[in-house]
């Protein structure tokens, strides 16, 4: 059997460090083929996005340049319709078969947030969910809904190598290097002028000066 293939879903407005050492950590802790990185096209949680779903891609795709174990899905972006996971791992699983172990890469925050995702119980049929910690953020289940935490109870995993075992179902924690670095900070910065260097990519950093891009607060 193939090694699982971890699933990165997010906004990336802009993609940036903190990423990139989740999605570099994880697949050594968690012991994966590769990561897919998929930017949300039409995020329905937030508001819109202050660059076009095209430039975050771009930026995406520079960020992850050169990395034999990254791959860009442009699939969400492309879509004309609202970018929801459940819909995108439904996809992914007709695309990639029943068999092939699916991790989708969360950090706290965002698995804090799980119920709130369209058909948020299907996605535990379709795909293993690891969550990553991220400062200010903990992953316990004093911090998680009632519903959520009884998930995370009954699935949870000790062991990465039983992300092998079965192809979805399970939750898994990691730690990675913790970076408290978010897109909203750097917004912040680059609409204040302010320097972002050594927060995210250089690549990503000249991509955003060449199309003056979070200018505006
Ligand atoms: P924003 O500040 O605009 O909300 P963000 O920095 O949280 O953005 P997203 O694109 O929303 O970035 O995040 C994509 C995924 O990466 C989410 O699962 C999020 O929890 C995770 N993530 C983002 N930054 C970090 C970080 N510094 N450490 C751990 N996980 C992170």
């Amino acid at each position: 059997m193939s090694e699982p293939l971890g699933l990165f879903g997010g906004t990336f407005d802009p993609v940036h460090f903190g990423h990139l050492r989740l999605a570099e950590e994880a697949v050594a802790h968690l012991g994966l083929g590769g990561v897919r990185w998929i930017p949300a096209g039409q995020p329905p949680h937030r508001g819109v996005p202050q660059v076009t779903s095209a430039q975050r891609l771009a930026m995406v795709r520079l960020a992850t340049a050169g990395n034999p174990g990254f791959f860009v899905d442009p699939s969400e972006v492309e879509a004309a319709a609202p970018s929801y996971t459940v819909h995108t791992l439904e996809r992914l699983r007709r695309e990639l078969g029943p068999e092939q172990s699916l991790v989708l890469l969360v950090g706290a925050d965002a698995f804090a947030g799980l119920t709130t995702w369209h058909r948020w119980r299907d996605l535990f049929s379709l795909a293993h969910i690891a969550v990553s910690h991220r400062p200010g953020f903990p992953v316990e289940t004093a911090s998680l809904t009632h519903d959520l935490a009884t998930e995370f109870t009954d699935r949870r995993l000790a062991d990465a190598a039983g992300l092998n075992a079965a192809p979805a179902g399970r939750i898994i924690t990691f730690a990675m290097t913790q970076l408290a670095i978010s897109a909203t900070q750097i917004r912040k910065l680059l609409s204040n002028r302010l320097s972002a260097r050594y927060l995210l990519p250089d690549s990503v950093l000249d991509y955003i000066q060449t199309h003056s891009l979070y200018r505006n607060p």
